[in-house]
């Protein structure tokens, strides 16, 4: 290996990997630095996405969903079954081998397109120059003509409550535990905490949730938040509002959590909780302090639209600038960022990014809701069509929720679409797609859909923006 690239990425996360493939494809010879060592000791490509976020926590919200179906669900199909049993170490292994096979992937993709891929930590030193710590022997210098920074981002804690990774976890813990909890604290009803919740919930702990937010699911479309809530308590998760959790410390036997909310202060035991407040910039060791790389007020390396961060020729992605914290909003900016070193079009429309929560209901939404539309006091156009009267919704036994269209109400622009229902992260691909093509409420409304398929909901949802639903009223 020479110590001379085009590009080095460092960080082989979803951003990070994809910029270093996209990269290598045009034609520039790139490196990869990662630091990330999987469960087996080994460098394991992928970043949190892939070890320790989207992809196992899926893994497990599909066998738990799978495990409380066949438990509460398949009698109403006319399936009974004898006993259903949980081998929670069978479903982790599950989970470790999908990992594992995925990781294995990424190197696949970096030897394919000659991508020079280096385990071990990185650090930008003044002039264009990385300092790469490999594993296991001395630091190397390298040199490239464009750097792009992907560290990603770790779990934030709570100061008087550390992580101590087994009565106090974070994320990675939550999906590691080898025995189901009996009284599960989950302090965060983000996103992270509703599906982690869900995930040892329908595997039978008692779950309860608290969130400092008055609302539920604050960044979420009002209505589609309110049912959601209301779906998830009917499921039993025991979810307190207002509720500020201002410390814990451990006891014998578990947890106790101090929280306050309106009526006053309270006290919470648990036998195990999982703290998912949020995340933060992953930053330290990785800038010299000469490099001239500023960083933003909340501590995420600063970038402009293009991310380009304040020393010329490093470029910074993913969890560790702004923007929300989603996996493919880092590849996007990825591709983006390989394109322009390689001196092509590149461009982020962050106007348009999905946001999908994995619980059941899913829970899915692009562009602006309501709430944002009423605030910039732009005229708008609704329409709402709940999966009670979808036919495919109805076979599936998953009926609940509702699709909701809103659009411009002079242009009739498409300006956000919000699905709480059943696949709602796949059905709003054709959202994004129609307004990534500045699609308008008719279009959609003209666009033949399958018989019968949940996607007839957003179609439906569409005709309802002007009161033309068939299968529904229209008021
Ligand atoms: P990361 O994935 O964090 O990767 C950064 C990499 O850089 C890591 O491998 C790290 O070890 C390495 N690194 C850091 N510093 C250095 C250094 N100095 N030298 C070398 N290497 C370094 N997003 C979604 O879009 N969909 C989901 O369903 C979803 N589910 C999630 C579930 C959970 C439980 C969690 C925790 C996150 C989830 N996310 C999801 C968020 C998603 O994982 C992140 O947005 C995404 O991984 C960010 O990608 P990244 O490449 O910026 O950073
Ligand atoms: P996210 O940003 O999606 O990861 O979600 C983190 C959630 O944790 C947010 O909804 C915050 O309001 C919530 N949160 C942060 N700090 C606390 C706290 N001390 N007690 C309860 N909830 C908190």
């Amino acid at each position: 290996m020479g110590s001379k690239f085009d590009v080095v990425v460092i960080g082989g996360g979803p951003a990070g990997y994809v910029a270093a493939i996209r990269a290598a494809q045009n034609g520039l010879s790139t490196a990869c630095i990662d630091a990330w060592v999987g469960s087996d000791g080994e460098p394991s490509l992928g970043g949190t996405c892939l070890n320790a976020g989207c992809i196992p926590s899926k893994a497990l919200l599909e066998s738990s969903e799978l495990y409380h179906r066949a438990r509460h669900d398949f009698g109403n199909h006319g399936i009974r079954l004898g006993e259903v049993g949980l081998d929670l170490a069978a479903m982790q292994a599950r989970k470790e081998a999908i990992v594992s096979k995925l990781c294995g992937g990424i190197q696949g993709l970096f030897k394919a397109n000659q991508v020079s891929s280096l385990a071990g930590h990185g650090r930008l030193l003044p002039g264009n120059k990385v300092q790469f710590t490999p594993r296991a022997g001395e630091p190397q210098l390298l040199e490239a003509d464009h750097v792009i920074l992907a560290t990603g981002s770790t779990p934030t804690g709570l100061g008087s409550l550390p992580f101590d990774g087994e009565r106090v976890v974070d994320s990675a813990g939550a999906l590691a535990f080898a025995a189901v909890p009996r009284r599960l604290g989950v302090i965060g009803a983000g996103v992270i905490g509703l599906e982690l919740g869900s995930v040892w919930r329908r595997l039978g702990a008692e779950v309860t949730l608290l969130e400092a937010m008055d609302r539920f699911l604050f960044m979420a479309d009002g209505q589609i938040a309110r049912e959601a809530e209301r779906q998830f308590r009917r499921q039993g998760l025991d979810i307190h509002l207002g509720a500020k959790v201002q410390s814990g410390e451990r006891t014998a036997g578990g947890v106790r959590l101090r929280y306050d909310d309106r009526q006053g202060s309270h006290e919470l035991e648990v036998d195990q909780v999982i703290v998912a407040v949020g995340r933060r910039p992953c930053t330290g060791e990785l800038l010299d302090p000469l490099a001239g790389v500023a960083l933003d007020e909340r501590g995420f390396i600063s970038v402009d639209d293009h991310c380009r961060t304040t020393a010329a020729n490093v470029w910074a992605i993913g969890d560790v600038v702004r923007g929300p914290m989603l996996a493919h909003k880092g590849s996007e900016e990825g591709v983006m960022v390989a394109d322009l070193v390689a001196g092509r079009y590149g461009h982020v429309n962050y106007a348009v990014i999905p946001s999908v929560i994995y619980t059941t209901p899913e829970i899915a939404w692009v562009g602006r809701s309501e709430e944002d539309l009423k605030a910039a006091g732009v005229a708008y156009k609704a329409g709402t069509f709940n999966f009670a009267a979808s036919g495919r919704a109805r076979a599936m036994d998953q009926a609940a929720g509702l699709v909701k269209v809103l659009a411009d109400a002079v242009t009739d622009e498409i300006l956000g679409v919000h699905i709480c229902g059943p696949m709602a992260g796949e059905l709003i691909s054709e959202a994004v797609v129609a307004m990534e093509f500045q699609g308008t409420a008719e279009d959609l409304q003209r666009t033949i859909h399958a018989h019968p398929t949940l996607a007839e909901a957003v179609h439906e949802a569409a005709l309802s923006v002007d009161r033309r639903a068939i299968h529904a009223i229209n008021r």
